[in-house]
């Protein structure tokens, strides 16, 4: 470590996919200059029935020129359930391990190499054939993480089948809210499932969704249940003849080889609802080709992945996170994956650390807010555990504070293991800026630079590109094989919310700081930045200096109105475990923050916070606290969307008490 330099070791990088900043630039250079040459050659390695026609890419990226439309590898024919088993089967990997799977509970494990999973995936694809699902159709997936959620995924792909897999921990309404949008053939789910210490019956939840959306015109007659054993009795589910059917039942009874349903790489691969932290969930569409190419590459290179790795993302495949980087990109590289069901911290806090040790875990990935939460518990329930397999570390959903970065790489990987921070986004399908484990040195907090093929570019409030050191806008200029194609139903919205803002561009919703070695910080959503006296200020900035105070565990700021500044600074803040309130506590983060950034960023208020109200995939609802920092609580909106509901009344108990 060199200042906020973090250099990869000798050995490191002597091994590296990507050794050095001068080849991350040569092979850079190539992939914009030469586009078609450069993906072209990566598709080669993958299995085309029929290979693409004489154009690799067309795309109008510009708005005033007519319709937004991008399109890689057309006319090519080809199936991503064929290329993440049997190809990777046909060149030998049969027996080797797919996927491991660890339940919720210590001791409960399994696992499937590459032959026993493509049986599964080719028993459930016969099993969705017969009952008259065909390419194109619909299916809805609302599981728990067990093998039988990518196994599900993957049986679609196998189909041609578009799947939509909703994060089974969202509400019957929110299900019943995308059923009645996508109006798929079939529902798969299970009876219920054991998180941490709570038992989730998520058939219940299911019947209280295909009522409500047979009630908006689209009834579904297929509600394919598995029987969660470990969870629950099947017994003691409520049952609806007809409608419902045991997945053992009836799949384990069907054939274990099932034809490919070869598909244009312009076919769309599945849809996906983005999470919600901003408004009604979109229907992000992803087809076959580019996504397949866009997140095997990605993977590839982000964690530096060779054959021997084994590799754990926390994620649930509910998420794009779960889509891209547990289910496609690292089975299209031959991985051996974990499948892991239940919370990161339950039984206890080290519990991913045994994880780590069990399977020999090499290429961890998880999201700042995990990252945060463990750092709150003594460092001794990571040090109990040896780690030692580990090799490169990830991050993605949301800034990594530049103290939990250092928790994180010191206290987690032992000064060894370089961090891949990934900004990417549902829409973009796959790592858009993203450290190159090797090519080069880190610095906490920063995404680094563009992956392969990237154009970002950093625009001001006119849209006019900014060069060097600079800050404002995160834009795309022109398109990558992953980037989605459109809304599911609603074109037009994907050209005013993404392309509209700034023509010409692919606008990401993101700020971000460009600094004078050309590193990228992103700095936030747009709508979350805060104007105090004509400053602009990301919520980032702020978050990660009231994080380096020892005692704060936890932060999140929003604007709130203020007479003179036009806007303010309110800060909710969580200690660490055990720290009580205090005045002095309260004047020592003022300061941080004043010391760190200036004057200009001090807090007005801080608002202490037993817990920060989050969506599903852990994000923090700024949307939510500024409601509650203006005290405008009758009106707090959807919060259907939040991990914790009861987080929102704790803090609005506590706005009165403590400013
Ligand atoms: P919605 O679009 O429905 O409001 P969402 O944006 O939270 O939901 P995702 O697509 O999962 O849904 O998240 C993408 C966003 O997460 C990015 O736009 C960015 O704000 C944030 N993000 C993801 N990874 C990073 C990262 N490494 N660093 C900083 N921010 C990140
Ligand atoms: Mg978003």
């Amino acid at each position: 470590m060199m200042d906020d330099l973090v250099f990869p070791s000798q050995e490191f990088c002597q091994n590296a996919l990507v050794s050095s900043p001068q080849k991350y630039l040569e092979m850079y250079k190539r992939s914009v200059e030469d586009p078609a040459g450069f993906w072209s050659d990566i598709a080669s390695e993958f299995y085309w029935k029929k290979k693409w026609g004489n154009k690799v890419c067309s795309e109008n990226f510009d708005v005033r020129k007519g319709r937004i439309n991008i399109e890689w590898f057309k006319g090519g024919i080809t199936n991503a359930c064929y290329n993440c088993l049997d190809r990777n089967i046909e060149s030998g990997n049969g027996d080797k391990i797919a996927l491991f799977w660890e339940g919720n509970e210590p001791g409960c494990d399994g696992s499937l190499t590459y032959n026993q999973l493509l049986k599964k995936v080719c028993q459930l694809a016969n099993y969705l054939k017969d009952v008259g699902v065909r390419k194109g159709d619909g299916v809805v997936i609302y599981l728990p993480m067990l093998m039988e959620l990518p196994i599900a995924m993957l049986a679609c792909a196998r189909i041609g089948a578009v799947h939509s897999v909703v994060f089974a921990g969202f509400s019957a309404e929110s299900v019943a809210q995308r059923i009645v949008d996508c109006k798929p053939k079939v529902i798969l789910t299970c009876n219920a499932v054991m998180r941490g210490p709570n038992l989730i019956n998520l058939k219940n939840i299911v019947d209280a969704a295909l009522a409500e959306s047979a009630r908006n015109g689209v009834a579904i007659d297929i509600c394919l249940t598995y029987g969660n054993d470990l969870a629950m009795k099947r017994e003691d589910m409520k049952w609806h003849a007809g409608r419902d059917i045991w997945w053992q039942d009836v799949v384990d009874k069907c054939g274990t080889t099932c034809s490919v349903e070869w598909v244009d790489a312009e076919d769309p691969l599945f849809l996906l609802y983005t999470s919600g932290s901003t408004g009604k969930p979109k229907g992000v569409v992803h087809t076959t080709g580019g996504y397949m190419v866009y997140t095997a590459t990605t993977f590839k290179y982000a964690f530096d992945y060779k054959p021997s790795d084994v590799y754990w993302c926390t994620a649930d495949c509910g998420w794009i996170t779960g889509h891209s980087y547990i289910t496609y990109g690292p089975l299209l590289n031959g991985a051996t994956v974990v499948v892991y069901e239940g919370a990161p911290n339950y039984p206890y806090a080290g519990r991913c650390w045994e994880i780590v040790d069990k399977f020999k875990v090499s290429l961890f990935y998880t999201a700042p807010t995990l990252v945060r939460s463990l750092m709150r518990e003594a460092d001794e329930h990571v040090t109990r555990y040896s780690r030692k397999s580990l090799r490169v570390l990830g991050s993605v959903g949301e800034p990594i504070n530049p103290s939990a970065w250092r928790w994180f790489f010191i206290v987690v990987g032992d000064s060894r293991c370089p961090i891949s921070d990934t900004w990417w986004q549902t829409e973009t399908g796959g790592f858009l800026i993203t450290p190159l484990p090797g090519a080069w040195a880190q610095k906490p907090g920063s995404a680094t630079f563009p992956f392969f093929g990237v154009q970002t570019v950093i625009v001001d409030e006119k849209g006019s590109e900014l060069e060097g050191e600079c800050s404002g806008y995160l834009c795309a200029r022109s398109s990558w094989p992953g980037a989605f194609r459109t809304l599911y139903g609603d074109h037009e919205r994907y050209e005013t919310a993404y392309f509209s803002a700034f023509p010409g561009y692919y606008f990401s919703g993101d700020g971000c700081r460009r600094d004078k070695d050309g590193y990228y910080w992103i700095t936030g959503r747009v709508d979350d930045v805060i104007n105090v006296s004509g400053h602009r200020i990301g919520t980032a900035e702020v978050e990660s200096a009231l994080v380096s105070h020892p005692q704060c565990a936890e932060a999140a700021v929003v604007g709130v109105e203020h007479e003179v500044k036009g806007q303010g600074i309110y800060a909710f803040v969580t200690l660490v475990e055990g720290v009580p309130y205090s005045e002095d506590l309260r004047k020592s983060l003022v300061k941080t923050v004043r010391t760190q950034i200036g004057a200009f960023a001090t807090p007005e208020r801080i608002h202490w916070a037993p817990g920060l109200p989050k969506t599903r995939s852990g994000k923090i609802m700024r949307r939510i606290l500024r409601k509650i920092a203006s005290r405008k609580l009758d009106d707090l909106g959807d919060i259907s969307a939040l991990a914790d509901p009861g987080v929102v009344d704790q803090l609005i108990a506590l706005a009165g008490k403590n400013l």
